[in-house]
């Protein structure tokens, strides 16, 4: 088991950046060999240039997607969503309490919070249980005050610019 001092970080706001920062850290982590367990909340897609590299460049890091894609209009969730989240959630909450992974991401969780598909307190109570030594990353916009609260490290990316006003469309290498 690492000696290393985990830390809990959210990666928030409205700019482009965050779930990328996420992946930067995940290559970073990766290099000194670290064991990385990523979730993604309404993300199913495994053609996604971070899954396919994931899965031919990092041996030591494992990726779980979602069953269901897309955020929707808030109040528009069936069930299977709610389930699909709460499965989400619950794999990288195992992946935390193990103990074995060095760094567990929860891609889009705070706006998959922020939707209500899961709560705010089973995030605090994942954070309360964690192992010191396991760094846990939060990403997505809208984050809850008591997560940030609960971070030792909160970064807001905010937009100043984004090419999609003008009209640049998401391109694969550059949005997925
Ligand atoms: P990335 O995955 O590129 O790091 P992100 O995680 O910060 O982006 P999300 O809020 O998860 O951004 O949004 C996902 C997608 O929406 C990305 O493809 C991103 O390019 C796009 N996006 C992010 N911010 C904006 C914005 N302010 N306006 C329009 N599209 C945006
Ligand atoms: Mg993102």
């Amino acid at each position: 088991m690492s000696t290393k001092r985990g830390v809990v970080m959210v990666y928030t706001g409205n700019g482009k950046g965050k779930t990328t920062a996420a992946l930067g850290l995940a290559l970073r982590a990766s290099g000194h060999g670290e064991k990385i367990y990523m979730v993604q909340f309404r993300k199913s897609d495994p053609t996604y240039g971070e899954i396919k590299a994931i899965r031919k460049f990092l041996p030591t890091m494992t990726v779980v997607q979602s069953k269901r894609s897309r955020f929707r209009k808030k109040g528009d969730f069936e069930q299977e969503d709610f389930d699909d989240a709460a499965n989400v959630f619950a794999l990288g909450k195992e992946a935390v309490l193990s103990g074995e992974y060095d760094l567990v991401i929860f891609d889009e969780i705070n706006f998959a919070a922020y939707n209500k598909l899961i709560k705010v307190e089973d995030i605090l109570d994942m954070l309360k249980k964690r192992p010191p030594h396991v760094t846990v990353v939060l990403t997505g916009r809208y984050a809850a005050e008591a997560v940030m609260e609960a971070a030792d490290l909160v970064s807001e990316v905010r937009e100043i610019k984004h090419h999609f006003h003008s009209g640049i469309a998401a391109q694969p290498g550059v949005e997925y």
